[in-house]
């Protein structure tokens, strides 16, 4: 049987950040005397990608990055379950072009493996595995279906049926909040189908995770952390940054930061921005996906790898539906994974740890009984929601503002270059994020 979901954006808490995590680049210090020909702003799989292009490129370039880490939304960490997991990207999309998933292919320490495509999921109902689960894809071959055929700037909510079916709410569910950070009536299905050209061809896992991956490759980068810009003064000829460990200057620089963090307005922009960029901030706005994690002492343990469990959402009263996929065992850790999801994702993360925690585990229970509270063995929050650095979990276009995509990439000044997942052509993706990183520095080099 086929995996039913995950075909196209397959993607795709404690306090996420001071976490016990990588091995570090070479860490540098900018200097302010200095003029560099680019500085870089932000130390995701877009900045890191966008700084390695420009240096091969033999460009003076320094990349400021406001945390302790590098990899931004692409994070391992190997602490607090004892063995990797990933708090933001899991699943190695595009695997045939994924530069992260070729290198680790080429790389002894890392073990990459493609996801297997027979059975692998559980679908339950209330307390019983459903064998039969026809009614539940009939209503997500459908809704899946509206959505690929609709050319309109709409909104999936208009043109997806079955909406009054029992299934209704887990469709969406998996459709909108999990691959999508979404609820259907908050992204455009135009900017769902159209730029996304790359050829399907199935997901990847890295053992050692995404984020160890994308962190190796671009472990000899020089990044100056803890340095988080919060101005950039684009009136000269060039480009200087505040910062708080003091200004940089630079004849150019590349901005890679979240869609998130550009519209809490974190950066101040001097002069203005037009109104139509700072609008892109906005339209192309943050979805939202948290991760509660738990780890149990029995429940699980013989479940084969990489498996997922959907379970039916009663019909609520609500827009968002309150509930969640749940990944179990990646590449065998024996974690399982509840990742909620849209504005109830985006308020149950604001609630705090204590409430994400408690709603997961209350859903897990009524699939499972109470006898897993005494089977709880460790449990985590990564919440991005409220992360100042992120502020969501990656972008898509609100209905009717598909063309401010277009005008989110564009640069400004022919000095303010834009990069990152949200400009991405595979936007809300590493692989995504990384190629705009390289292309905006392809740019600037045939610039300077
Ligand atoms: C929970 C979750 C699950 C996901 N799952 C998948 C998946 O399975 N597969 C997939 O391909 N993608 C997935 N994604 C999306 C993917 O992680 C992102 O698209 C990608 O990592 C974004 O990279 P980026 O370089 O564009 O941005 P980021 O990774 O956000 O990098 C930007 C950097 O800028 C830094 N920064 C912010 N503000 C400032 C400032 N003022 N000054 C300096 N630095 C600053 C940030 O700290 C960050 O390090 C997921 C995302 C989340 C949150």
């Amino acid at each position: 049987m086929i995996q039913k979901p995950k075909n196209r954006r397959s993607f795709i808490k404690t306090s996420l950040l001071g976490l016990g995590l990588l091995s570090f680049p070479n860490i540098i210090l900018a200097n302010s005397k200095e003029n560099y020909d680019v500085v870089v702003i932000g130390a995701g799989a877009a900045g890191l990608a966008a700084t390695d292009e420009l240096i091969k490129s033999g460009k003076k370039v320094i990349c400021l990055e406001a945390s302790n880490m590098i990899g931004g939304r692409a994070i391992t960490d190997n602490q607090i379950f004892g063995e990797p997991y990933d708090l933001g990207a899991l699943w190695i999309e595009n695997g045939n072009t994924n530069n992260f998933k070729i290198y680790g292919e080429n790389n002894s320490n890392f073990n990459v493996y493609k996801e297997r495509y027979e059975e692998m999921y559980s679908v339950y109902s209330g307390n019983k595995r459903i064998s039969n689960e026809d009614a539940l894809w009939k209503v997500y071959d459908n809704a899946t279906a509206a959505i690929a055929k609709t050319r309109k700037d709409v909104a999936p909510i208009d043109v997806v049926p079955y909406q009054d079916d029992r299934w209704f709410n887990t469709v969406h569910t998996i459709i909108g909040p999990w691959e999508m950070g979404k609820d259907f009536s908050n992204y455009s299905c135009k900017d769902f189908n159209f730029d996304y050209e790359i050829p399907e061809s199935g997901v990847w896992h890295c053992k050692e995770g995404y984020g160890s991956l994308v962190a190796d490759m671009y472990k000899k980068i020089p990044v100056q952390l803890n340095t988080k810009v919060t101005a950039i003064d684009w009136s000269g000829s060039g480009v200087k940054l505040s910062t708080d460990k003091g200004i940089i200057s630079a004849k150019k620089c590349i901005v890679t930061v979240s869609n998130g963090v550009l519209s809490s307005g974190q950066i101040k922009f001097t002069p203005n921005l037009s109104a139509e960029k700072e609008e892109s901030f906005f339209k192309i706005s943050m979805g939202h996906y948290n991760r509660v994690t738990f780890k149990f002492k029995k429940l699980f343990k013989k479940k084969a790898k990489d498996n997922y469990l959907y379970y039916r959402i009663d019909k609520q009263n609500t827009s968002s539906p309150e509930g969640f996929c749940v990944t179990i065992n990646p590449s065998d850790t024996k974690l399982c994974m509840c990742d909620p999801g849209g504005e109830f994702g985006k308020n149950l993360a604001k609630a705090g740890v204590d409430a994400s925690l408690d709603f997961a585990l209350s859903e897990l229970k009524k699939i499972f009984g109470n006898k897993i509270n005494k089977d709880l063995k460790q449990s985590h929050v990564a919440n991005w929601s409220t992360n100042p650095l992120f502020l969501g979990a990656w972008a898509s276009a609100e209905p009717g503002a598909f063309k401010y995509r277009e005008i989110l990439r564009q640069s400004v000044g022919d000095r303010i270059y834009f990069a990152g997942e949200a400009t991405a052509k595979d936007w809300g993706t590493v692989n995504g994020a990384q190629v705009s990183g390289i292309n905006q520095a392809k740019k600037i080099v045939s610039s300077i």
